[in-house]
């Protein structure tokens, strides 16, 4: 005869109750079914709340009528689908129950309290139902079936809210319980009598534990868990894209497990049907197909050293410490017996090697009494300061990687840390089990679900995330947007995955928590969108959605952006830019900047900043890296002058040229940046900083394309309509030059320590006579590369190359990219 235990989740509706009906009477008739049902779904959470209204004084009528109509609806549902359904046999004892729950919630309410003994009669409420209506199904049917009262039968010990089984005991009153395939057992979880006969509960989520005992009691050869998911994953799959489901687990892992927070199975299970060698499988209600989840001795044939990794939040984590800890025999214990005997039960334990301290944690619903106990307990050592003041830290989680395997392998717990790290999560405290079997770390709740997101990936998966949020969508961030567009698909296909959840410009932000559709529409939406811009925003989101790798890429030209990367990085984001307002700030900032990318562990690129998608700043940080040193620079940097000073060789004025030049995108948005040389001087003096040389703007000398007796004030377009006046200027100059067999190019220059931008005539002996029309070219003589320079050369200009460099930028933000 098999168990078939039957969760809430499983339980939700009519149409759930018939489900269940299926698989059981299936398995029923070939043979024999033990049928353990929990309370639909969401009705003991609401006895719960209206115990806590009732102490509290508050009004819970509300409540209260939404629970009898949950309860009456799937009976007059069923009373419709199913023909010969006794539905008001049930309705009255539906009315029966409620009625004497609301006498007792009138009467907590008085006294403001609810004895546990009570509280345990009012939570055993809905499995009561529960069976009483799929009796009532199973019987419309015509088949036997037989209500197993466990108050009778399954004798427990320990606290009203939480009692554990004598199996022994239950298994003989067992002895005149029919099994086979005759009559359909049918038996409520989560409730069990103590030895005088009242009715307790095995502890919330315990209806897993009743099937457990069940099966031990009656020689079950399966212990089926019917839930809403497959079986068991190597994380929750309702929290961790990707997780994993396992085929099989020993007895001992799925201990583990659920220990730590894996909800799909209670913990207290494992204990009946390891112990009677019972095999027990996690299978799907809404997917009865799928094989499940086999928990026994026996291991998978995929070995893997870790199996999974969970999660338990609501932790509060206890020290005691002080000079009176220190060598005392039996403090330890002192300790735990004062939590045991509060009937608390702890999580995890460490101490620390000098004795000088004990942590714990507990579940945090029991913290202020566990505080109490101990206060009272140890009220001498602390008057007297042999005990510092009990700490109590709450608001942590406990993560935890559980396998079997995982004490053949090393390396595995630094894996572990370092994921953590990675995760920018603080640890508390670290356990592990004295089996190898799991390792846990004690971290603040908040981080948990990122933790447990990142760990997973490290450990089970090879896909790297990247959570991109851009600022500023003109011409280079709509272009990375398409351009991530396409390469989405692609990316994912090398287990990239690169979602962008926010897209901002100066007006607007816009965020969505699945990531942005890039096709089309982002435009639209943003203009809608009634949200600006903010860094606490920012934040907010990335911790609503756990986000593990988040980059901020700022695409705009302001300095206000820039004044904000040290906050960005602080608040756990990379930076990717190609604005120069950052590095050419003060030397402070610069230095701050890279000081502050170190401590937090996040990364700020900027290849893009000189020689928009040539490899420039790499390959000069490598060399320097490597212990080379500049000792001459010289180089063609703005794609637009570039492109301006080819044209003009070709016979167009200094005003077309520039005109087309920022038709074509290859200028700043303001193209005065590039005519002024204040563009190519910021690139000069990034050049100047990466190469090791302490300087600033003022110290970089500028010479303009536009004289300082020419007025360049007002609009952009008034500026080009001025720009006019230049050209016969820029005519006659280029006239001379060619005369001489020389063409005009705006060069910036680093030579012993001295930065210099500005128009030079070169001859075509010259290596920048040839860079024009938008190529940049930069030669850097060093000690290792002289007397031939080492050259980088190519476009250097225009959206799509630039974007391109951004685009490379944001990919080398990837953990494996940082190791
Ligand atoms: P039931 O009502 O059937 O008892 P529960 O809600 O108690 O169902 O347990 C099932 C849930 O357990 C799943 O929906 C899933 O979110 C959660 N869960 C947590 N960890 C795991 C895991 N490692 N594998 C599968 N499910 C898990
Ligand atoms: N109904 C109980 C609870 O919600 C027991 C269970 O579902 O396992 O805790
Ligand atoms: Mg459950």
């Amino acid at each position: 005869m098999k168990v078939m235990k039957f969760g809430g989740s499983s339980l939700a509706d009519a149409e759930r109750y018939l489900m269940v009906k299926d698989i059981t009477l299936q398995t029923h008739l070939q043979t024999g079914a033990a049928v353990v049902l929990s309370a639909p779904k969401g009705v003991t959470n609401a006895l719960s709340l209206l115990v806590d209204l009732a102490i509290a004084g508050k009004d819970y009528q509300e409540l209260f009528e939404k629970l009898s109509m949950t309860l009456n609806g799937i009976v007059n549902e069923l009373a419709i689908k199913l023909p010969g359904f006794d539905d008001q046999r049930l309705l009255a004892y539906i009315d029966e129950l409620l009625t004497e729950l609301h006498h007792n919630l009138e009467g907590i309410r008085l006294i403001h309290c609810s004895p546990d003994a009570v509280t345990a009669k009012i939570l055993s409420l809905g499995e009561y139902v529960s069976v009483n209506i799929f009796s009532g199904v199973i019987s419309a049917l015509g088949h036997d079936n037989l209500i197993i009262d466990p108050v009778r039968y399954v004798l427990a010990e320990g606290d009203y809210l939480d009692s554990i089984a004598d199996v022994a005991v239950s298994k003989a009153r067992f002895d005149d319980v029919p099994t086979g395939k005759g009559t359909m057992l049918i038996m409520p979880g989560f409730v069990a009598a103590n030895d005088k006969g009242e009715k307790v509960t095995l502890g919330r989520n315990g209806s897993d534990y009743s099937a457990a005992i069940l099966a031990a009691c009656i020689d079950s050869d399966c212990c089926e868990i019917w839930t809403d998911v497959d079986g068991v994953y190597n994380a929750d799959p309702n929290q961790v894209e990707g997780a994993v489901l396992l085929d099989k687990l020993t007895y001992q892992e799925a201990m583990e497990l659920s220990y730590f927070g894996a909800k799909v199975l209670h913990p207290k299970t494992i204990g009946p049907i390891a112990q009677h060698h019972i095999p027990c499988l996690i299978r799907n209600t809404l997917n009865p197909s799928a094989p499940g989840t086999l928990i026994s001795n026996e291991p998978s044939e995929v070995w893997t050293s870790v199996k999974g990794i969970s999660h338990l939040s609501d932790i509060t984590m206890f020290n005691v410490a002080g000079p009176g800890m220190k060598g005392m025999v039996g403090m330890a214990s002192r300790v735990f017996e004062v939590i045991s005997n509060g009937n608390i039960s702890i999580s995890l334990i460490t101490q620390s090697s000098s004795e000088y301290s004990i942590s714990f944690c507990i579940h945090s619903k029991d913290a202020n009494r566990a505080l109490a106990l101990l206060e009272e307990a140890f009220k001498l050592e602390l008057a007297n300061q042999l005990l510092e003041p009990i700490e109590m830290r709450q608001e942590l989680a406990i993560v935890t990687l559980v396998g079997d395997g995982m004490r053949k392998v090393k390396g595995l717990a630094a894996k572990f840390f370092s994921s953590l790290a990675q995760a920018r999560v603080n640890i508390v405290a670290i356990a592990q089990g004295s089996s190898e079997r799991s390792i846990s770390a004690v971290i603040e709740s908040h981080k948990a679900r990122e933790a447990v997101k990142v760990v997973h990936q490290n450990f089970f998966s090879n896909l790297h995330t990247i959570d991109a949020f851009l600022v500023g969508c003109g011409t280079v961030g709509s272009e990375l947007l398409s351009q991530i567009s396409r390469q989405q698909k692609q990316l994912l296909n090398r287990n990239i995955s690169l979602k962008v959840y926010g897209i901002a410009n100066s007006r607007a932000l816009l965020l969505r928590p699945g990531g942005i559709e890039l096709e089309n529409g982002w435009r639209d939406q943003l203009g809608q969108s009634k949200q600006t811009l903010s860094l606490p925003v920012l934040e907010e989101f990335v911790q609503e959605n756990s986000l593990v790798n988040p980059v901020i890429i700022d695409c705009t030209t302001s300095t206000q952006v820039a004044d904000q990367y040290l906050d960005m990085m602080q608040a756990g984001f990379h930076v990717v830019t190609p604005n120069k307002k950052a590095n050419t700030k003060g030397m402070d900032f610069y230095a701050a900047l890279r000081e502050t990318a170190q401590k937090t562990r996040r990364q700020f690129l900027y290849e893009t900043t000189v020689g928009a998608g040539l490899p420039v700043i790499d390959n000069l940080q490598k060399l320097i890296y490597a212990g080379d040193e500049l000792v001459r620079f010289e180089g063609i940097l703005s794609g637009s002058l570039s492109f301006i000073f080819g044209k003009l060789e070709e016979g167009l004025s200094l005003s077309e040229a520039t005109r087309i030049a920022r038709e074509k995108g290859y200028t700043e948005p303001d193209p005065r940046d590039d005519l002024s040389g204040m563009d190519v001087a910021r690139k000069l003096l990034i050049m100047a900083r990466e190469s090791g040389l302490q300087r600033e703007l003022q110290d970089i000398e500028i010479e303009s394309i536009l004289p300082d007796d020419f007025d360049d004030s007002g609009s952009v377009q008034t500026f080009l309509d001025n720009l006019v006046t230049l050209d016969p200027v820029y005519q006659e100059l280029l006239q001379r030059a060619q005369q001489e067999g020389k063409v005009l190019r705006y060069v910036g220059t680093i030579e012993q320590g001295q930065c210099k931008v500005g128009i030079q005539a070169v001859d075509s002996k010259h290596p920048l006579y040839v860079v024009k029309d938008g190529e940049n070219a930069l030669a850097i003589h060093s000690h290792y590369y002289q007397p031939i320079p080492f050259v980088i050369r190519g476009y250097g200009a225009g959206a799509a190359v630039t974007a391109a460099g951004v685009f490379a930028d944001v990919l080398r933000t990837m953990p494996w990219k940082q190791e």
